[in-house]
């Protein structure tokens, strides 16, 4: 018997080992501990077999086999090697990458074994929730307990944020049990609540007549289908998504909910929470790695359970998926830019697929490559074209900046606009995709201007921390007092960045809370949650925001949303920037004038009659969406040809350029056969980043397959090429992002 086994390490080849003594047959999937080199790696089992074509006596043997049961089952492997396939990443990693943190690095699977099972006692059923108002913990305990008369795991208990002090507690004061199981880790049964339909512990909204279309026709079938929810903001997808999700629960099964990476997610648990009496497990970069880990576990056995999370919960091993939602599918985050570059949403897709489940990916301003989808009929489409709350759509106006008088890159009518709302008593939102306070340092005399020193770029100036910092490469530096080149003390900052506004409107209107939300003011965890507290309170305040407020979140007091400055988003070179531009607008404008009062939005241009912002004017995404899929389709652009772009770094430029020159001929001599593009190797848009020199290869062709055929046919000779040793290099299928 021989184990082959996926080792984390950037090779494409799976490695055998002998088992250890009197090993009987086991499955695919455990974690396996091996020697490799001189290090200790763990691997995944992917096959036994019988004979290897090395020898035996070179085979080394496995230290350990670290789990008794797969941690990936035979789907997940499944979903594991399309991922590795298709994203040209080495089966070993992609592995890996699946697993938690924790258990990557060998923690087992026990951690908190599903032995202990938490009820309350007849007499801590009978209890008011008022005799435990001294500790909160134990009245979420108790709460918890309370909803699921038959009793909790603990680690289910855990991974919904109670802590075993709180438990034991309630112990103590005799108002729970724990009851020890011999068997472990079976699936926490709560069918029984079906019976007493207590799985809605809130009404559900009656659909009006385009929700229940909507929602008729997705529940029509149980099978695989890629179903598109095309509805503008606050058109009340979310409650579709509830809706279809309560009929899977019903059926004891799982769903899992994507959302963007830096959306305002504790709202939209709220939501969930406030309607689910089943277990709603979190996923996303704010929750503690041992949590992760536990509710990682918890998808495994707990059922029914939602799961919400950003892109990494669609590796979760929910063994009883029924449904799958993906909020805002067009948003970037669902794509990882670094390491491995696999999106969420497509694996989601491949997963609902490989499962025979349905599918829904929502938004107000679907991608290109969904329109595509959707033109071409792969996916089905549904609209919810009017809002849903009673509150009518915002009025949208351009202010032309050539007009103005502008301070602080604030025209006056728009402070005019500000102060009255603010006087009506009314919450107003400012949009500005630029943190710091300004995004140039220079010098007046002689015309220096602040570089970072490892990258191609700016330094952005950050007032309140007193330092210049790079965003790229993230390197910082104290702000000079005078002129690095020619000494001069008369050095100023030029444009606005968050920060600047902030102090601008703390100055114009000192009576008024002004909240800046961006990565700088959200480094604590509770930061959101407490900004979104004050604005939820709906007394008149100014919102200072960058993309982390426009994602999907419901302030009923915003009434009047202006986008300081949307000429940045307008004239830039890469291919998919007005698609993000008017993805943008939607979804900040869809901030206004969400509940009973009239919302307006102003934005701010100096190209008042920019062709796109005209179209976009209109309040017609569908008619933008198929100006933008033309013009891709002219200039031969994804998704009207399908891209892979291949990546090198290194401190030596001349060294990429040897590497993908000799990539570039190997995959030249394949292209004949196919209509395959090569363009480059040529330097990428930014040249050097965090003292790397950059260069990129891309391959382009109007049939994916082809495309994958020759990159795939050539691997194992680029893998050879003496210089891909030398530099760190990648390859982005269907690449989000050219810089
Ligand atoms: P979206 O997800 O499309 O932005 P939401 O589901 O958040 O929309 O709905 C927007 C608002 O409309 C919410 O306040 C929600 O409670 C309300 N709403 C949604 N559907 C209905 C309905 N059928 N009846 C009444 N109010 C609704
Ligand atoms: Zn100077
Ligand atoms: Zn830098």
């Amino acid at each position: 018997m021989i184990l082959r086994i996926a080792i984390p390490i950037p090779m494409y080849q799976i490695f055998e080992y002998l088992p250890p003594p009197g090993l009987q047959l086991i499955k695919p999937g455990v974690r396996v501990k091996v020697p490799f080199g001189h290090r200790t790696m763990i691997g995944i089992l992917i096959s036994q077999v019988e004979e290897s074509e090395i020898a035996s006596e070179k085979l080394k043997p496995t230290y350990e086999i670290l789990d008794e049961s797969p941690v990936l089952d035979q789907h997940q492997l499944k979903l594991g090697h399309w991922a590795a396939e298709y994203y040209f990443y080495p089966l070993g990693e992609t592995l890996h990458q699946m697993l938690p943190g924790l258990l990557r690095k060998g923690g087992s699977t026990s951690i908190m074994s599903n032995t202990q099972t938490w009820q309350l006692t007849e007499v801590g059923r009978c209890t008011d929730k008022s005799t435990l108002k001294r500790s909160e913990r134990q009245q979420n305990a108790w709460s918890i307990l309370k909803a699921h008369p038959n009793g909790l795991h603990q680690r289910t208990l855990i991974g919904l944020g109670i802590d075993t002090k709180a438990l034991s507690a309630l112990k103590k004061k005799g108002l729970a049990q724990n009851i020890v199981q011999e068997v472990p880790n079976n699936i926490d049964n709560m069918m029984s609540l079906e019976k007493n339909s207590q799985l809605i512990i809130e009404p559900e909204l009656t659909l009006n007549a385009e929700q229940s279309k909507v929602f008729n026709a997705i529940s029509m079938t149980n099978h695989f289908k890629t179903h598109v929810i095309y509805g503008i903001t606050g058109s009340g997808k979310t409650e579709v998504y509830l809706q279809l999700i309560a009929k899977y629960l019903m059926q004891g099964k799982q769903a899992l909910v994507l959302v963007p990476e830096i959306s305002l997610t504790p709202q939209t648990i709220k939501r969930f929470e406030s309607r689910f009496n089943c277990p709603i497990f979190n996923l996303n970069s704010r929750v503690a790695q041992k949590t992760k880990a536990i509710n990682w576990l918890n998808t495994r056995e707990v059922s029914p359970c939602i799961l919400i999370g950003t892109r990494s919960s669609v590796w979760a091993p929910l063994t009883k998926l029924g449904i799958i939602i993906i909020d805002e599918e067009h948003d970037i985050s669902f794509k990882q830019q670094e390491g491995f570059l696999y999106s969420a949403r497509d694996l989601a897709i491949f997963r609902a697929k490989m499962l025979d489940i349905p599918i829904v990916l929502g938004s107000a301003t679907p991608s290109i490559e969904t329109w595509e989808n959707l033109r071409k009929s792969r996916y089905r489409l549904h609209q919810l074209t009017h809002r849903a709350g009673g509150s009518n759509k915002p009025s949208i106006h351009l202010e032309d900046l050539r007009k103005e008088k502008c301070k602080f890159g604030l025209s006056e009518s728009l402070v005019k606009r500000i102060s009255n709302q603010l006087n009506k008593g009314e919450q107003v939102l400012l949009f500005l995709n630029r943190r710091g306070y300004a995004p140039t340092l220079y010098c007046n005399d002689c015309g220096w201007i602040a570089h970072c020193e490892r990258c191609d770029a700016k330094l952005t100036f950050h007032k309140k921390s007193k330092h210049l910092k790079c965003h790229y490469c993230d390197y910082q530096t104290g702000i000079p007092l005078s002129c690095i080149k020619c000494n001069s003390l008369d050095i100023s900052t030029q444009g606005q960045g968050t920060e600047k506004l902030e102090g601008h409107l703390e100055s114009l209107f000192p009576e008024i809370p002004v909240i800046r939300i961006d990565r700088d003011t959200t480094k604590s965890k509770s930061a959101i949650d407490d900004y979104v507290a004050l604005i939820m309170k709906g007394k008149p305040c100014i919102l200072i925001g960058t993309q982390m407020v426009a994602k999907g979140h419901h302030f009923p007091n915003v009434t009047l949303v202006a986008i300081v400055n949307i000429d940045i988003g307008l004239f830039s070179s890469d291919f998919r920037s007005s698609e993000r531009t008017c993805q943008l607008l939607t979804q900040v404008s869809g901030r206004a004038g969400r509940s009973t009062k009239q919302g307006q939005v102003w934005i701010q241009t100096r190209h008042p009659n920019h062709p796109l912002l005209r179209l976009w004017m209109t309040n017609d995404y569908p008619a933008v969406a198929d100006f933008l899929l033309e013009e891709r389709e002219l200039a031969q652009l994804p998704p009207c040809s399908f891209m892979i772009l291949i990546r090198a770094e290194s401190v030596k430029k001349s060294l990429c350029d040897e590497f993908l020159r000799t990539v570039s001929q190997k995959l030249f001599a394949l292209k004949q056969a196919s209509d395959l593009t090569l363009l480059g190797p040529a330097t990428a848009p930014m040249e050097r980043k965090a003292n790397r020199f950059r260069m990129q290869l891309l391959l382009q062709s109007a049939n994916r397959a082809q495309l994958h055929q020759v990159l795939n046919t050539a691997l194992d000779e680029i893998n050879t090429i003496p210089a891909a040793k030398s530099v760190r290099w990648s390859i982005d299928v269907d690449p989000q992002n050219l810089i």
